[in-house]
């Protein structure tokens, strides 16, 4: 049995900036991933807004492309262009480099390490298959979208997007992003983020509620890559394939007793967009600061402050997408009509 201040289970970029931040201050800080390769496999579209090189320190590794623009698809033919200055990361060396930041800062890593249970004050956890319990002071919650930490908390993600991404070789460079929305992207949309040579090609839908949705999303995905091949945009030749579960329910509860959940596992994405690491970012770095705090000052109380600093800085921005997404599955029929309130590069989506 070993015992740490603070334990961190999941080293994505909400846990590992967490673990940095907790272990700042002195905390002894654990963190964990099943994963035996982090970053690996990537399940991400790979684009962030370049304010969040503010928060995050990083090397110009992580960062394939730059991008100032993001152009909108509609249904009907029109095209609207917004600024939207970002990045396209390389995910794997990206979530790698965090997680190196962490243990340089003296956080005990440990990779290939599950978290399976807990049982009063202790975590089961199965380090390549060794068993082996913790006794933390604090958990944080930094496992996804299907968190076991919040199973603990009943505070659960209970609804999701499904996507699919493959990667392609664009017919030219771009520096912008494309989105598309299509009735065929039930509940979502596709995009289209330029890699220097290539690009991921992704849409996300919502299985299953649609009975007309009964093509399958792969296929959904392939047909895209044709229109896009058509519009002489991409080659139509699959060079990987990567998807994942979006949480689109809207924030949760993230605090409870010593445990605190971050990103992914607190409902931290936006439920339009389906974007989170900025999210998982500022709030993993508000919970290792705080659960740090706590563990200095030798008062759990002080985790409560967590929950009121991220809700200060994404609250509004949280909620809007999620009522936003809500109208839009119930006005879907009217796609065309609608579009415009339900996506973030429209003046419509920000008016009440
Ligand atoms: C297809 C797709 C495209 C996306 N595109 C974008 C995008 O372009 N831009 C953007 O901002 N966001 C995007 N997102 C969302 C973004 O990837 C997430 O919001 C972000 O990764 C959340 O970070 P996180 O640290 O909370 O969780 P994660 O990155 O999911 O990390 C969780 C970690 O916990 C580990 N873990 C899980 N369970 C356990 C356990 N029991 N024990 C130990 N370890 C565990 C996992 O192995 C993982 O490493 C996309 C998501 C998907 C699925």
């Amino acid at each position: 049995m070993q015992h740490c201040d603070i334990l961190v289970v999941g080293a994505g970029p909400a846990g590992s900036t967490a673990a940095l931040e907790a272990a700042k201050n002195g905390s002894r800080v654990f963190l964990i991933d099943k994963r035996r390769i982090l970053g690996e496999p990537v399940q991400c579209a790979e684009f962030v807004p370049k304010l969040l090189l503010n928060e995050v320190d990083i090397s110009r590794k992580c960062i394939v492309q730059d991008v100032k623009t993001m152009k909108t698809y509609l249904q009907n033919g029109e095209c609207t262009e917004t600024y939207s200055p970002g990045y396209m990361l390389n995910r794997k060396i990206f979530d790698r480099e965090l997680a190196m930041n962490a243990a340089e800062k003296g956080v005990d890593l440990r990779v290939n390490t599950l978290c399976v249970s807990k049982l009063g004050n202790k975590v089961a956890i199965n380090e390549g298959g060794k068993k082996e319990l913790i006794v933390p002071k604090v958990i944080i919650g930094a496992d996804g979208s299907r968190s076991t930490v919040g199973q603990w908390i009943n505070s659960n993600n209970s609804d999701f997007i499904t996507a699919l991404q493959y990667s392609v070789p664009l017919v030219s460079s771009m520096d912008f992003t494309e989105i598309y929305f299509d009735k065929r992207f039930y509940g979502g949309y596709g995009w289209l983020f330029p890699k220097g040579k290539f690009a991921n090609v992704g849409a996300g839908v919502k299985l299953g509620v649609k009975s007309e949705l009964n093509t399958s999303l792969s296929l959904i995905v392939k047909r895209f890559v044709t229109f896009l091949e058509k519009n002489e945009k991409v080659e139509n030749t699959f060079l990987s394939k990567t998807g994942g579960l979006i949480p689109v329910s809207g924030p949760l509860n993230s605090i409870k007793d010593n445990i605190l959940l971050v990103g992914d596992a607190a409902g931290q994405t936006n439920a339009i967009t389906g974007g989170g690491i900025p999210q998982a970012i500022i709030c993993g770095k508000i919970a290792g600061q705080i659960a740090g705090k706590a563990i200095q000052v030798g008062d759990i109380s002080v985790l409560e402050e967590y929950k009121y600093e991220w809700q200060t800085i994404f609250w509004n921005e949280l909620n809007r997408s999620k009522l936003r997404r809500q109208f839009l599955e119930s006005n879907w029929g009217q796609l065309d009509k609608i579009v415009k309130k339900c996506w973030t590069a429209f003046r419509e989506y920000y008016e009440e």
